[in-house]
Order: structure tokens, then sequence, then C-alpha cells
């Protein structure tokens, strides 16, 4: 068994950045999964972290040497409106460890108690939204979506009461920070300038190692591209993020931050999945303008840095989130007609896949089901799936795909068999309040393998209302 050493970078950075905070012990933690792959890739020894030692890093019970706990400070931008202070109310960055690539990763636990940060909050989690932040960060992961990952999920033997009384539970999350737009926001409100510059050459080294400390404009500019890439690989497997404030907004590209988010079933640009959502700010076809206005709260926070004369900071600024449009739509289009098993877009092929999406949506039809049945051989399968007034769609998709070489297997490379549908979370959940974590394993398992079809998973495959 080897110990792991913890080093914690982050708290190097000055005292403003946080404040030293440790996890609140718990009474009684019980694993409920731990990621053995993760943990390899990291360098981590399983034996550790199913120890006693390792087990009480994860339930905040006991810190591993090395390990520097601290609540991050950042402000935010939620659902458009200000606000000047959040930062950790309920997670610990204990410290990162590095990998054989010489990467560190950041160690930090969600649920974990009471932080500075915490207002009237409880620092802590249920374990409802533990298994879903578990069950969707995994399944992005391998969707080839860039994400935080989830080291493990523990019960803490205590209740919390949300809408009733719940059983509390903590996530290890993993990522190179977990540094977000609303922390550049946080120092820059308060005119902190040297802040700013120095949190963005720790952003750059973690990040965007091929910029030059002090880059500003590359930064901006490289990470609307990653945004660019992001939010198109979230519309291509149907994924609402359902909060994206610009406090759940990552400065490396990554998705952060799962609430109320979900993979949609039936297909409608429109839909929403917070509840408190009531506008459809943030609806699926939201995201990408969404994540542009959330961009340019970061161009503001850094702009002094971009250039010392501020008219000509904006300039560039807007000339850089302008190409943003531009990116998104290409990427858009590229992975969409991978999804119809198009390599070598050709004119009419951007309609060919606006005209069944429209389609799709008049229809109401499954988003993942009917990408995938499309790739089935079997033409009665493709009739199921897709309703009777597409035969015209269907005929001239055929036609171009004659064209193409292997576009089956193009499909079935790109759309996934499973993704860990809402309603069968909700049930997960339901059935881990019975100390039943079956299906959990089952959505897991599925989650980590989503384009291999197993004939014992046909029921996490179908849609809620299998009508087809
Ligand atoms: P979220 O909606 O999870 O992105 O959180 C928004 C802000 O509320 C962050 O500053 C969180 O740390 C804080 N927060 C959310 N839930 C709790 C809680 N139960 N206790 C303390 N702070 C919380
Ligand atoms: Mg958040």
């Amino acid at each position: 068994m080897i110990n792991p050493n913890f080093i914690n970078s982050y708290a190097k950075l000055p005292e403003r950045f946080y404040t030293k905070s440790l996890p609140t012990k718990v009474k009684d933690p019980r694993v409920i999964t731990i990621n053995k792959k993760l943990a390899q890739e990291l360098g981590l020894s399983i034996e550790w972290l199913e120890s006693d030692d390792g087990i009480g890093m994860l339930s905040g019970n006991s810190m591993p040497s090395g390990s520097d706990p601290l609540a991050q400070a950042y402000a935010g931008h939620q659902f458009g409106g200000w606000s000047p202070l959040l930062g950790d109310g309920r997670a610990h960055l204990i410290g990162q460890i590095n990998d054989s690539f010489g990467i560190n990763w950041d160690i930090q636990l969600k649920g974990s108690g009471p932080t500075p940060y915490s207002r009237r909050g409880d620092g802590r989690a249920w374990l409802g939204p533990v298994l879903r932040e578990y069950l969707v960060s995994e399944s992005m992961h391998h969707l080839g979506v860039p994400t935080t990952r989830s080291l493990a999920a523990i019960s803490t033997g205590e209740i919390i009461f949300r809408d009733g009384p719940r059983p509390a539970a903590i996530i290890t999350r993993v990522a190179q920070s977990h540094i977000r737009v609303g922390t550049f926001e946080y120092f820059s409100s308060r005119g902190d300038l040297d802040a700013v510059s120095e949190l963005m050459n720790y952003v750059i080294k973690v990040h965007y190692p091929e910029l030059k400390a002090g880059d500003a404009l590359g930064f901006l500019d490289s990470l609307i591209s990653r945004q660019a890439m992001l939010i198109s690989k979230w519309l291509s497997v149907g994924f609402i993020h359902g909060v994206m404030n610009t406090d759940n907004t990552h400065v490396g590209g990554l998705t952060i931050d799962y609430g109320p988010c979900a993979f949609m079933d039936e297909y409608d640009p429109k839909k929403v999945f917070s509840s408190i959502d009531t506008t459809g700010r943030y609806a699926y076809n939201q995201q990408q303008k969404i994540i542009v206005w959330n961009l340019a709260r970061l161009a503001l926070s850094i702009l002094p840095l971009i250039d010392p004369i501020e008219t000509e900071a904006i300039k560039k600024a807007e000339v850089t989130l302008g190409n943003f449009d531009k990116i998104f739509m290409k990427n858009w289009l590229k992975i969409f007609l991978k999804k119809i098993g198009i390599k070598n877009e050709k004119k009419g092929d951007a309609a060919l896949i606006h005209d069944l999406l429209m389609e799709m949506n008049v229809s109401k039809a499954d988003f993942t089901k009917t990408f995938r049945d499309l790739s089935k051989p079997n033409q009665e399968i493709q009739k199921i799936s897709l309703s009777r007034n597409m035969s015209n769609w269907i005929s001239n998709w055929k036609n171009r795909i004659l064209d193409e070489s292997n576009p089956m297997n193009t499909m079935s490379e790109i759309n996934p068999v499973y993704v860990p549908r809402n309603h069968l979370i909700e049930l997960a959940i339901q059935e881990s309040l019975k100390n039943d974590f079956r299906l959990f394993n089952r959505l897991l398992s599925a989650a980590q393998n989503p384009f291999k079809e197993v004939s014992e998973n046909q029921d996490l495959y179908l849609p809620p209302t299998n009508k087809w």
C-alpha cells in the first residue's frame, strides 16, 4: 500500500483566495462506491483508498499528510443577478495529488460540512444529488465530454433536512482545478487587479500551459474555443446543465456543478430542468447563448489585463467573444453530422440535420434512442423509432449516406445506447433510500460503457414513455 503524497498549490496563493477550513467529522461513513479506474489513472492506491485512512479522507474524518484543506472564495451571477460573495459553502479542497504524468489533480469533497461561506446552509449534501452527480459526471466523461470527475460517494450515517429528512452523503470530485468565472468576478468586483492577475496566471499554468503568463487575450480566446466545443458536445448528447450561473462555469472548459441537470428524453429544444428556471434562461437551446454572456463576465473581469487602455481592451475582447458563434456552429455541425453518419460535409447537409431535428421535435421523438436506432441496419427499427411522416427524410438521408464510407460505424461510435436517464436516476435514488444500490450500480456500469449494447440492459435504453 502506498500512501499518497498530497500538496496544496492553491493554499500557496494569497490568503484572500480562500479560507482554511476543515471538513466536519461524520458519524458512520460507509462507501457507496469508489471509482477504482479513476484512482488507477491518478496513481492513487486503491488499497489505501479502501483503508481507514482512505475512507477517513473521503468522509472528511481524517486528513492525509500534506493536505491543507480550504474553502475557495468566489462570487457569481446567478440567473443574471449579482452575488458578490458565494464561495465553497459545502465543499473542501483537500489538496492535490500528482499523477504519473506529473499533472496535479484537485481532490475536493462536496457535502463535507460548513465553511465560512455557508451563509445559512448546513454545508451538507443529501444522497440524491450525490448519486446524480456521480452518475452524470461519469457518463459525460465516457461520452467524451470534458467534466470534473467523481472519485467516491460516501454516506455519512447522518440525517439532514431538505423537504423532509434525508440521508447525508459526500462526493469526492477530481479536476485539475475548481476555478470558476465567478472566482475572477470575486476579485475584479473588489478592484483587486493583483489577485485577478495572479489567479489568471495560476489558471494558465494549470489549464493552458501552451500560453505565456500574463496572456489575458490568449486565455480568453482559448477558453472561448473550449467552451464552444463543450456546449456543442452537451447539445449532441441532449444534456441540459440546468444552472449555468457564472459560479458554475469552469475556466478550464469543464462541465462543473451538476445540480438539477439531465439528459433530455423527448426532443424539445425549449426543455428546462431546474424548477426555479421559470423563464427558460438555461433551456437546452439557450446554453450556447448563455455561455457567451458568462464569458463576457470573465472578459470584463480581466479587461485591464487585456489592454491598459480600456477602449482598446473592450475592442479586443469583443472581437474575441465575437468568434464564439462561428466556432460553436462549426463544432455543432461537425458533431451532429457524424450523428447521422456524415464525416465529410456537402452542400445541403446542414439542412438535412435541421430537418431531422424539426421532425423529432414535432413527433416528440426520444433524443438518444432516435439517433441510436438510425445506426441500426434493420429498417424496421428505423420505422418504429421515427414517426411516419419522416419517410421522406429517411429516403433523402439514405441516399446521402451512400457517399459515406461506413456511416453506420461513424454513428454507432458517436450515438450512445445508454445515458443515465432522469426517470431512472430518480428511481435509483428512491431505491437507495431503502439501501438498495442495485439500479445505481447498473446505471453506473452502463454509463461507463455507453456505446456497447447489452441485452440485459434494454430497460436502461428505453425512454420513460416507450411509445415506439
Ligand atoms: P450551487 O447551487 O450548488 O452551485 O451553490 C451555490 C452556492 O450556494 C455555493 O456558494 C454553494 O457553496 C452554496 N451552497 C449550496 N448548498 C449549500 C449548503 N447546503 N450549505 C452551504 N452552502 C451551500
Ligand atoms: Mg455551484
